[in-house]
């Protein structure tokens, strides 16, 4: 009886990309060969050098509590990693472990907003980002990109959306689900405007950082020194090491929002798992150049989607430079009748290739776009070759 529930999970929308999930599996049950091109995850198993972390940390007997924000042996890996890979400096009182860095972005939504707290979400933006916020009491403010654009916000566009009730800004770079990624002189100049407003705190999802085809060099915002001490630095293991299962992310962010993060989990959740948290010691050690053969492997994957799409007429691609999905605007279809139904809208035409082409593809209204359809490559060349030749058969 939903009349015995909150408003607060009443007025939750389910996540978009589950519920495409599940009616792909309804037409899977019915015996259709479905490929699914709608998953946010990487098709590798984590390598195994991570496992056999893992495997000893059992061994070990690491079975007990660990602290609330972490192995201390974890938070040093992150501070290395951090200062390695972002010429960042942070304390272990800044940093904050948790269960995926989906838990380490609701930690943030909670313990920095109070009811009514605007926060800036470039579209398109992670899909769960609008529901964390209003889940704090947070309302969303979406900023639309364009495909110009490269589906980055611009500094007029961020100030523009500024009101004296303004206090946060999340995007995520490289971006999902566009792939683009902001360059350190864009960073720069959303910065300046930043400058402007100090109440607003940044938080910047870095969780692809290591996806990167190599045309934009990846910065971060609390590369500034202006930005520092207002920047939240949020990050995780599930797509660059293939550990989505395993749960583990973080934050490097000021020590006044880490200890109020930590506070909170306390009460939540306590400290992530203690094997997953060994595992990622490890991975996080280890030289970055151990996880490019999948990278390469997206890259690859990226080029032969981008080339089948780009033949298809009607769907528009900007260049993804990180992430492993496109983002093509469908808007030619529009008003279109396709198989006997006219197509209104990115979620019709979603649903169409679902039912036409046996592919399952996510809305661009789930990521704040409704011009666009998000459509991974992180599955085989034959899936790609085959589900994309499947689209260009069931839009012609
Ligand atoms: C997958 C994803 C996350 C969540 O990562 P987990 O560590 O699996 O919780 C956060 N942000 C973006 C942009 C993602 O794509």
């Amino acid at each position: 009886m939903s009349n015995q529930l909150s408003d607060r999970i009443n007025s939750l929308a389910p996540s978009a990309t589950l519920e495409m999930a599940a009616k792909a599996r309804e037409l899977r049950a019915e015996g259709k060969d479905i490929i699914g091109l709608s998953l946010g995850e990487p098709d590798f198993n984590t390598p195994d050098y991570i496992k056999d972390a893992a495997i000893k940390a059992v061994n070990d007997d690491y079975n007990s509590y660990t602290p609330v924000d972490g192995y201390g042996e974890l938070k040093d890996a992150i501070i290395t990693k951090f200062k390695r890979d972002n010429n960042l400096s942070y304390e272990a009182s800044q940093i904050v472990v948790s269960t995926g860095a989906k838990q380490a972005l609701y930690n943030v939504a909670q313990v920095s907003l109070n009811k009514g707290d605007e926060v800036i979400l470039p579209c398109p933006y992670w899909v769960s980002y609008s529901d964390i916020v209003k889940l704090a009491d947070g309302v969303p403010v979406e900023v639309p990109t364009s495909i110009e654009d490269d589906f980055k916000m611009t500094p007029e566009q961020l100030e523009a959306a500024i009101t004296p009730k303004t206090k946060m800004l999340w995007y995520s770079s490289p971006c999902n689900p566009s792939g683009s990624i902001y360059s350190k002189e864009e960073l720069r100049a959303l910065a300046d405007v930043l400058q402007k407003h100090p109440q607003i705190i940044v938080v910047s999802d870095e969780i692809y950082e290591h996806i990167n085809y190599g045309v934009t060099a990846h910065a971060s915002m609390a590369e500034f020194e202006d930005m520092y001490d207002r920047t939240v630095t949020v990050n995780g293991v599930a797509k660059a090491f293939a550990m989505t299962g395993w749960r583990i992310g973080y934050i490097g962010a000021p020590s006044y929002i880490a200890r109020a993060c930590n506070k909170l989990q306390g009460q939540v959740t306590s400290g992530a798992n203690c094997i997953a948290q060994r595992a990622v010691i490890t991975a996080l050690e280890e030289p970055v150049s151990r996880i490019q053969y999948m990278v390469d492997k997206f890259k690859e994957r990226r080029k032969l989607i981008l080339g089948l799409l780009n033949d298809i007429e009607g769907f528009k691609c900007n260049e993804p430079e990180g992430a492993f999905y496109v983002y093509p605007d469908v808007t030619a279809f529009f008003g279109k009748t396709l198989g006997g139904k006219v197509i209104n809208n990115a979620s019709e035409f979603a649903i169409y290739l679902l039912e036409a082409a046996n592919v399952a593809t996510v809305t661009g209204d789930a990521f704040g776009n409704g011009n666009c359809i998000r459509i991974s490559y992180a599955a085989s060349e034959e899936q790609i070759i085959e589900a994309i030749a499947r689209i260009k058969k069931a839009v012609s």
